[in-house]
């Protein structure tokens, strides 16, 4: 009987983020990505959202390495915290590597891990899994397929992939290897993308978005070209940087990400061109617009970033005016069109023409959709099938998509956050809920799961708080002071200094009849009562009622 193999997924199915999977056999433990998701708008403050890490405090010394598929967020934007806790070897590629230095540099931790490169093809022993990794294409450079032959043959995880077929860097998804490690060794189960399963057809290539680009360019001579992207997307930063060179243009960028990444992409030989085309953003100015581009961070419209800057006139490196074309080669993630939409307004009324990708397929999806995994299920051919990476619509949709294709419906295992699947000699089997699968939150120096902080904060932010202040003294049965009333962000102006003074008469009325009748024994009770129905009967809000009491 060979040793059975279970597979604990600590976030990614059920969201797009968070994607970490702890692959565990002959008590060693694997992971597969530590990724980030991005808070909604019900987790105020919370900056992002980390997979369950507590499952593998338990198991911290069993931790033989990390397996980086891609340098996308919700793959390794995990690491810094994981590696305050834990420790243990990283496995990626150069670009992913050189993604990962730089946030675990920034966090300190840097001294917590090795770094190990891993190329096309390469096979390698991480603990006692016998890994295999097959070049893939998405929207980053140098995604990899894991092939990780286990006691119970081989798992099969796709990494984030679409079929690109006419990649810009010419590295196409390996599928003959699929296909040979299929027809020898078979593959046992199939971990797979299912973030575009309910979309029929397939994801156009990148390299037609390059020639969407070049006609923008060569439509907009003496214009200032400002083209926002990701910034880890290289191979569309070099389709916009091949436009600009064309036609002659400089290019500078703008935003640390993206000069980063730019410099990174650079040094390793993903993203080419001629030294002479490079300036830098502080030289943009002594261009004419028509001999420069720049291509920036923000696609997303995020508040802070250089694009939304420039947006409002806050950016200390471009002022966006008439002569600008500003191009948004990106979709809004779902959660940020109102963002992107009011960058757009800000950018349009500062003169600007804008281009975005409703008007024109200035980008492209880097997830394949339904024919391109039948296309993937078809050749890897698994005995069974789990789908990952997506919210539960699309691991339903995934897993019909992989019956309707003959799968038996006992072998397509649905599985969520915090679940157990079993690999062994019977079969593939959901254990259930072996930990609590949870978010956990960061914000700042902290790591959070308490989800009633944000009741808290919602109301907080919709309503205000107000300080209800009672100095009594109980012997005496009297108060010693007016109570004071003090609130913020609950009524504006000088409506909010009245209310607070007919509030603190309110409260002093029922706290002297509660002295008085003796009824003072929870005072904290009586005051935020007193203080909660004046508040609503003069406003009719509900600002969160804080009440302290200080007693002699
Ligand atoms: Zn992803
Ligand atoms: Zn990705």
């Amino acid at each position: 009987m060979a040793d059975p193999v279970q597979i604990t997924f600590l976030g990614g199915l059920g969201d797009i983020g968070r994607n970490c999977a702890a692959i565990e056999s002959r008590g060693e433990v694997l992971l597969l990505d530590c990724g980030i998701l991005f808070p909604d708008e019900d987790m105020p403050g919370a900056e992002f959202v980390l997979p369950d890490l507590e499952y593998l405090r338990d198991r911290a010394d069993r931790i033989v390495g990390c397996i980086c598929t891609h340098g996308h967020e919700d793959h390794i934007g995990s690491l810094p915290h994981a590696l305050e806790w834990l420790s243990f070897p990283i496995y990626a590629s150069p670009f992913t590597l050189g993604l990962i230095r730089n946030r675990l540099e920034e966090r300190g931790v840097i001294d917590r891990t090795t770094l190990n490169s891993i190329g096309d093809h390469d096979r390698l022993r991480i603990g006692s899994f016998d890994c295999e990794f097959i070049p893939v294409t998405h929207s980053v450079p140098s995604g990899l397929i894991s092939a990780i032959r286990t006691s119970q043959g081989v798992v099969l995880h796709s990494s984030d992939f679409k079929l690109d077929l006419n990649p810009v860097d010419g590295r196409r998804t390996d599928l003959a290897r699929i296909g040979a490690i299929s027809r020898t060794d078979g593959v046992r189960l199939l971990l797979c993308d299912s973030t575009n399963s309910e979309i029929p057809g397939s994801s156009r290539s990148e390299t037609e978005v390059g020639e969407v680009l070049r006609g923008v360019f060569a439509a907009h001579p003496g214009r200032r070209l400002v083209v926002a992207a990701f910034s880890s997307h290289v191979h569309r930063v070099q389709q916009v940087v091949d436009a600009a060179v064309e036609s002659g243009r400089k290019v500078a960028t703008l935003g640390l990400s993206m000069k980063r990444n730019f410099a990174l992409a650079r040094e390793l030989g993903l993203l080419t061109m001629p030294d002479h085309a490079v300036i830098d953003v502080a030289d943009v100015d002594r261009y004419s617009p028509g001999q420069v581009c720049v291509v920036s961070t923000g696609s997303q419209g995020e508040t802070r970033s250089a694009l939304a800057m420039a947006a409002t006139g806050d950016s200390r490196w471009i002022d966006i005016g008439p002569d600008d074309t500003v191009v948004l080669s990106s979709t809004p993630i779902p959660g940020n069109e109102a963002r992107v939409a009011r960058m757009i307004n800000n950018l349009v009324d500062r003169g600007a023409e804008v281009v975005h990708s409703g008007q024109l397929d200035v980008h492209t999806t880097g997830h394949g959709k339904q024919d391109e995994l039948r296309t993937l299920h078809t050749v890897a051919d698994p005995e069974f099938f789990v789908p990952v990476h997506g919210e539960v619509r699309h691991l339903v949709a995934h897993a019909d998509l992989a019956m309707k294709m003959g799968m038996a419906a006992d072998r397509v295992v649905l599985a969520r956050d915090g679940e157990q699947i079993e690999l062994s000699d019977s079969g593939l089997a959901n254990r259930g809920k072996v930990t609590s699968g949870d978010y956990f939150f960061v914000n700042g120096q902290l790591i959070e799961n308490d989800r009633d902080l944000f009741g808290e904060r919602s109301i907080l932010g919709s309503h205000g708080v107000v300080n209800v202040v009672v100095v009594v003294n109980r012997a005496e049965g009297r108060l010693l002071a007016r109570p004071r009333f003090e609130s913020k962000g609950w009524v504006g102006g000088d409506a909010a200094k009245d209310l607070e003074s007919l509030g603190a008469d309110e409260v002093a009325a029922a706290v002297e009849e509660g002295l008085a009748s003796g009824e003072d024994g929870d005072l904290e009770r009586l005051v935020r009562r007193a203080a909660g129905q004046f508040v609503n009967h003069n406003t009719g809000r509900r600002p969160m009622i804080v009440p302290i009491i200080i007693e002699f």
